[in-house]
């Protein structure tokens, strides 16, 4: 089976990792501030704080802005669960604003009319988390106007955007949002196994997501509520959790970042290799909007569903017999039985769930070669034309 995607590990990454179980520290040694420090300083960030997933960095920055009971938190139906699940961590309440129908991405049009009507009914979100879906930004300039004028915060759902750009800066400067978050699952752009991060330019939030990261507890005297009683002294002054990411995931992290780069151009090669040869199909290639370079995580196709005599399931059915590990990114989050019990109904977001309808993410990884790639391609066209 082709997958839809899977790491780059070369022998670099591996000794890399090897090195720090002959160290002295598995976890919390030098690893972790030198990994937080290349993903600042690429990304032209202040502060970035490492953790063990991405779930984790949307869980403690919804915390860190203030996120609680009675709070609404707004983001995208088309993303992976965790991008809603963050709010309700915090006891808020999840609602989608539906998408582009060219990006895929919240649509800052739908945002601003839900905005004017929830300000007439006294539902402002507290926060919205834009999702860059498969690596493309979002509107970020038109999203963050939109914050200024209705007062709520914004978290950059950045899980498949690392390396890509947006009007020419690197996502995850924050320039737009208050916190930046990235995945660093082995299908996302680089990865840790397991791991996330959350980049800010705020020291304020910075220290809280520190504090959050490892059990709410300050070995910093000028936290505390009193002097330290002696040099082993620490203060739990807040309730966090165990979300510390090691320094085996920070060096793997660490050695990836060097091939990011290359990473990032060789999905543009895959993605305009497909655009040539998917052409004349009964299909919608990916549009990329002008200003912005996408970290190109997906590449997602819609079928012509119209032009061709199969169903989206069939064809899917097919290039998975075929060998084609084919995937669909997302199914939208309130068609999810556990968000059908908060009464989400079918039809919330029209675009979303034509989205669902159409859409299949082709195999895409930096490793792919053009021989997987014809294969993917001869497979897909076989599936739409019989
Ligand atoms: C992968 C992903 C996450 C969660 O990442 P983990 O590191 O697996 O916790 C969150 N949001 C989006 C959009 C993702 O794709």
């Amino acid at each position: 089976m082709i997958p839809y995607g899977r790491q780059d590990i070369t022998e670099a990454d591996i000794q890399a990792v090897v090195d720090v179980l002959r160290s002295d520290f598995l976890t919390q040694g030098p690893a972790v501030p030198a990994f937080e420090q290349a993903v600042t300083d690429y990304c032209g960030a202040q502060y970035s704080v490492a953790v063990n997933s991405a779930t984790s960095a949307l869980h403690i920055a919804c915390l860190a802005l203030g996120v609680g009971p009675g709070d609404w938190v707004w983001t995208s139906p088309i993303t992976f669960v965790a991008s809603a699940n963050c709010a309700l961590y915090c006891g808020a309440q999840v609602d989608f604003v539906d998408i582009d129908p060219r990006t895929h991405n919240l649509s800052v049009e739908r945002l601003t009319r839900k905005l004017a009507y929830a300000e007439k009914t006294a539902q402002l979100p507290r926060v919205v988390i834009p999702v860059h879906l498969g690596g493309q930004p979002c509107d970020m300039a038109g999203i963050h106007a939109l914050g200024e004028r209705y007062g709520f915060q914004i978290i950059e759902d950045a899980s498949h955007a690392i390396g890509g750009r947006y009007k020419g800066e690197r996502i995850g400067n924050c320039r737009y949002s208050d916190i930046t978050v990235f995945s660093f699952h082995p299908v996302k752009i680089i990865t840790t196994a397991e791991g996330g991060m959350a980049l800010t330019n705020d020291a304020q939030l910075a220290k809280r997501l520190r504090l959050l990261r490892s059990h709410g507890i300050t070995r910093d005297a000028a936290d505390m509520t009193h002097a330290p009683d002696g040099p082993w002294y620490h203060q739990q002054i807040d309730l966090g959790f165990n979300y510390r990411m090691t320094d085996l995931q920070a060096a793997l992290g660490l050695s990836q970042m060097q091939r990011l780069d290359e990473f990032v151009t060789k999905r543009h090669g895959i993605a305009r290799r497909y655009d040539e040869l998917l052409s004349g199909l009964p299909l919608v290639t990916p549009w990329q909007h002008p200003d912005s370079y996408s970290g190109l995580h997906l590449y997602v196709i819609r079928l012509k569903l119209a032009e061709i005599r199969k169903s989206h399931c069939s064809v899917f059915e097919t290039l998975r017999a075929a060998g084609v590990g084919v995937n669909l990114h997302y199914i939208p989050v309130y068609r999810q039985p556990y968000y059908e019990r908060m009464d989400f109904k079918v039809g919330h977001c029209p675009e979303a769930e034509r989205y669902y309808a159409e859409a299949i993410s082709l195999p895409m990884y930096p490793g792919m070669t053009d021989g997987q790639q014809d294969r993917v391609v001869s497979a897909l066209r076989a599936a739409l034309v019989q």
